[in-house]
């Protein structure tokens, strides 16, 4: 820590200026250069590197240079075009580097708009400025023209969860424990707007913002009164560069003073902020899952504490994480326990379908309450969580499954107009024609295995012909704008069946639906990953949600072959506490998170027998070290293993789980380890890289 000097003296002296600058290469920096004076942190500059030009950010001007000054370049170019990154950003990105284990400037850099880190932009130009006039070129945005809309008066819950998140002055973290629609987005903007009258600004992280237009434009009715015209911005990675660079300098100057954002927007350069705000806690969507591997909710909680300010965590299914933080009275817990609107919360039933006789997939029970909701008018929606046709076609005479070439994975059936069916692979994106006949014996008789959405969606509409049948997943999406479309017309009344996977389940608030059917909801259920429970609840809850939210007599009926596994009973009664009482007694018994902290280092190779070695001798060395440092197992080293689909894109994958129950000493194990795992041998054939706080193992 501490690479950065904020103190540098900025005097003017005739003697050469030295330089610290990070840069985003996978070599640990930092770099030293010159330059005829002193140059303010957090600075942009362009320096050689090799033989390449690159952009680096300033982080110190130290009285000495790290290495031989003969051998220091002078900086080439000194960008003045925005404003110096704060030094509060850069502590930030400091403690994200350092608890993520990655180089600094593999942190910063990546976490600017791409204009401002690529070298092209500047290419040839030698006065400082580069895009200057392009940069400005501020694009005035959607302005919302609809009344606007009047904020409800705030129930006795919502109250006092509002006066609890106002009232604190300093560094605090509120669970905001809510039911789906008991109204915690109208605590988020009360408390917003407060926060916005004070004089400061407020950053709030929502998992999605593509599929819900609606929320943004209802926040800017709400908060634009206070934060001012154009007072929010929007930061997503669907936004084109122009339009994040857009957003971003509008941040930077203090223009925007709310910030409405998916997980990058953590790294949003806001200053004088007094909220932050991270909706759907427990949704997975916060984690980046490449580069920087990144928990945005974690982020946010260190972000509040550094700048010693209120942070506001909400959900109806906290991850167990921040639930265990409350119970340890870490975060104050805030409790909304009813609808907003006087409706109530959907029935669940839970159909036992090991002695049913199913009709493709549907219990008797599902076709007559879909009967039901559609003589009723209402519509109904029928979540599933596989999209395509089929999982697999298989050959009736001699067993043959179709099977990815380049992965050890089924290929998946996928129907397409005029015949044209094809095989795909999910994992790799490999598509093929299926086969006229059977690849192994010849024979034509070949089925689908399982059933997908479009299955599902055919089967549905000669069913129930002529309901309107329309499928929402990945396939059914791929266009721009497509998505919302289709959601406009569930909207509109066009659609009395709606069949859909995860996509359909998040924040949608459809008017007119009644009903939701769970198809196979037990294989999300049986997951070697030790969340899958946590998850699978959180994700029922949530499309459970979707039923009758206008009406009040919703009903969810899930279909499954284990009806008395935990999370199921738990679903019927709604009781979120008790399911996370019952899974926190598992966890503590296995010592599992939040009981212990993993990380996981992952290796590629082309042969298994690489990775694994590699893995192998990356374990020795950490158990050599932390026998050497500790003496006692508070480090648990597991064996490596390949992971379930163990070769995709013919790349075979393994990993090795280290797990503690102390985390500094488990950080420490990291840093000193780390550095090494390089220099094996074993590293020369492999990819690897290292995750802090895996959310699936
Ligand atoms: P959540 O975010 O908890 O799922 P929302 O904030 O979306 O819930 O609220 C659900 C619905 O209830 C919204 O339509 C909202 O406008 C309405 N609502 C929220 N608070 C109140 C209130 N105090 N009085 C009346 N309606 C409310
Ligand atoms: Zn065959
Ligand atoms: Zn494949």
């Amino acid at each position: 820590m501490a690479e950065i000097e904020p103190e540098a003296s900025l005097k003017n002296t005739a003697t050469p200026h030295w330089i610290r600058v990070i840069l985003d290469i996978p070599l640990t920096g930092p770099f030293d250069y010159r330059w005829t004076s002193a140059v303010p942190v957090g600075t942009r500059v362009i320096v050689s590197f090799g033989r390449r030009k690159l952009i680096g950010i300033v982080i110190a001007n130290p009285e000495q240079p790290g290495y031989d000054v003969k051998l220091i370049k002078p900086i080439e170019q000194v960008l003045e075009d925005t404003e110096p990154l704060s030094l509060d950003w850069l502590r930030f990105a400091e403690f994200a580097a350092d608890y993520y284990q990655r180089p600094l400037g593999e942190v910063v850099l990546p976490a600017l708009p791409a204009p401002l880190r690529r070298i092209a932009a500047y290419h040839g130009k030698r006065s400082s400025g580069g895009p200057v006039a392009r940069l400005d070129a501020r694009k005035t945005l959607k302005r919302v023209d609809s009344v606007v809309s009047t904020a409800p008066i705030l129930n006795k819950e919502q109250q006092s969860a509002l006066e609890a998140v106002t009232a604190a002055t300093s560094f605090k973290c509120f669970l905001l424990f809510g039911v789906t629609g008991s109204g915690k987005t109208e605590v988020y903007l009360h408390a917003a707007a407060d926060i916005l009258k004070r004089g400061l600004r407020v950053l709030l992280l929502v998992p999605e913002i593509n599929l819900t237009p609606q929320f943004e434009q209802s926040l800017r009715q709400r908060l634009e009164p206070v934060a001012g015209p154009n007072g929010v911005a929007v930061l997503h990675s669907a936004l084109s560069d122009g339009e994040r660079l857009n957003a971003w300098l509008r941040v930077q100057r203090g223009e925007a003073r709310v910030v409405l954002g998916t997980r990058l927007a953590i790294f949003a350069p806001i200053s004088d902020l007094g909220l932050i705000v991270v909706d759907e806690e427990h949704d997975s969507s916060y984690k980046q899952q490449d580069g920087l591997r990144y928990s945005a909710r974690d982020l946010a909680v260190w972000r509040g504490s550094d700048l010693n300010i209120p942070v506001v965590l909400g959900s109806a299914t906290p991850s167990l994480e921040s639930w265990a933080h409350a119970e340890q009275k870490h975060y104050q817990r805030l409790d909304l326990t009813e609808r907003a609107r006087a409706v109530t919360l959907p029935t669940v039933r839970l159909v036992d379908t090991r002695r049913l006789k199913m009709d493709h997939g549907l219990s008797p029970h599902l076709i007559q309450a879909m009967r039901d909701r559609l003589e009723n008018g209402e519509q109904v929606l029928i979540f599933l969580n596989r999209r395509g046709y089929a999982p697999a076609l298989h050959c009736n005479s001699c067993g043959w499954v179709s099977k990815c070439s380049r992965c050890t994975t089924f290929t998946v059936l996928h129907r397409a107009a005029a015949g044209r069916h094809q095989l795909h692979c999910h994992h790799c994106g490999l598509q093929q024609r299926v086969p006229s006949s059977c690849p192994d014996c010849g024979d034509q008789d070949m089925q689908p295995m399982g059933r997908g959405t479009q299955r599902i969606e055919e089967h549905l509409s000669q069913l129930f012909s002529p309901a309107r049948v329309v499928r929402i997943d990945a396939d059914s999406t791929r266009k721009k704008g497509s998505a919302q479309a289709l959601f406009d017309s569930v909207h509109a009344g066009e659609v009395d069946i709606l069949v859909g996977t995860q996509m359909v389940a998040k924040g949608h608030d459809f008017a007119n639906l009644g009903l939701v059917g769970v198809l196979n909801a037990d294989a999300m259920l049986f997951s070697q990953d030790f969340r899958a429970p946590e998850r699978l609840f959180a994700q029922l809850m949530q499309v459970s949600g979707r039923a009758g939210r206008h009406t009040g007599h919703g009903e969810v009926i899930i279909q499954t072959g284990y009806p008395d596994q935990p999370v199921y009973q738990a679903l019927i009664k709604h009781d979120y506490a008790g399911f996370a009482r019952f899974t926190m007694r598992e966890r503590k018994a296995a010592l599992l998170p939040p009981f212990s902290h993993q990380a996981l280092l992952s290796a590629e190779a082309d042969d298994l027998n690489l990775a694994i070695a590699f893995l192998e001798a990356s374990r020795q060395t950490a158990v050599d070290w932390t026998q050497e440092n500790f003496g006692d197992n508070r480090i648990t080293l597991y064996d490596p293993v390949p992971l379930r689909i163990v070769r995709v894109d013919n790349v075979c994958r393994a990993q090795l789980l280290i797990e503690g129950t102390h985390r500094p000493s488990l950080q420490a194990l990291l840093k000193h380890f780390l550095p090494h795992l390089s220099t094996l041998p074993e590293a020369r054939k492999v990819h690897w890289q290292l995750e802090v706080d895996p959310l699936e193992i």
